[in-house]
């Protein structure tokens, strides 16, 4: 179970850049208490992505503690991106922040970047997997277990994985941050149900935005190699809302996104 809450503590809205807040989290059912400097005025959610990256990380932390004090080891390593051939969703204020992100590249890998991408979808939508995830996105999801098996199936890797290790690390989508598994690392390479072991979280993040900005924008999920053909194709909308009411809407669906990381992207 996990809560959380965001208390202003310093700033007027209605006159500084920035105001400070508190945010309480209750995680496993201990309380934790982070104190974040935000922007007053209305902003997306693309803006507050550091905040929930930071938080994010938090909250993988504790994970990693109760596991490694259970006695089991985090199999993953730099050089094996085995979980970066699956099916990672995304939000869409996670798409726009990948799509400039690729934007602002130099040229030549910005292309090379871009032409991944397009080859990417190529692929998936040979293997009749696009028309899988377009009926699959009506629902607001980020439990992708079977399609993301016949996904994973297709052998594409993410855009960004480069020598089995991912080259945006520092702004890797909340899905990615959130995936660890103790289980032997050959078991990515060649998934069977049931074989995996995640690393369990007392929050996840991810889902938290995918609610809130999926509300807020009209877009469900969509799968992090959609996301610069969604970027070009819709518009970006003039920002409504402050940072503590967007952090306040994501928070308050911490209790929502309970639930096993098992399936999460497998
Ligand atoms: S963004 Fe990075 S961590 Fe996530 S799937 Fe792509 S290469 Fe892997």
């Amino acid at each position: 179970m996990s809560e959380a809450t965001l208390q202003l503590l310093a700033g007027d809205p209605a006159r500084d850049a920035l105001v400070v807040g508190r945010v309480v989290l209750v995680l496993g059912g201990e309380p934790v208490t982070l104190e974040m400097a935000v922007p007053s005025g209305p902003i997306g959610f693309e803006d507050v992505l550091p905040i929930l990256q930071g938080l994010t990380d938090f909250v993988v932390n504790r994970g990693v503690e109760v596991a490694e004090s259970a006695g089991r080891t985090i199999s993953c390593r730099a050089g094996c991106g085995a979980c970066c051939r699956q099916l990672v969703p995304i939000s869409q204020a996670e798409a726009r922040a990948l799509a400039a992100l690729v934007a602002a590249m130099p040229g030549p890998r910005r292309e090379e970047i871009r032409r991944r991408f397009a080859a990417a979808l190529q692929t998936l939508h040979s293997g009749g997997v696009t028309r899988e995830i377009d009926a699959a996105r009506e629902e607001v999801t980020d439990s992708t277990a079977g399609l993301g098996m016949r996904y994973f199936r297709q052998g594409v890797a993410c855009p960004f994985l480069e020598n089995e290790a991912c080259s945006i690390h520092p702004d890797r989508p909340l899905s990615c941050r959130q995936y660890l598994v103790t289980s032997p690392a050959a078991k990515c390479v060649s998934p069977a149900p049931d074989t995996i072991e995640t690393v369990a979280l007392p929050a996840r993040p991810s889902r938290a935005l995918l609610l809130a900005d999926s509300e807020d924008a009209g877009v469900s999920w969509m799968p992090l190699v959609y996301a610069l053909r969604y970027a070009d194709e819709v518009p970006s909308r003039v920002p409504a809302r402050t940072a503590p009411d967007l952090l306040r809407d994501v928070f308050s669906r911490f209790q929502d996104a309970d639930g096993a990381e098992r399936g999460e992207r497998e």
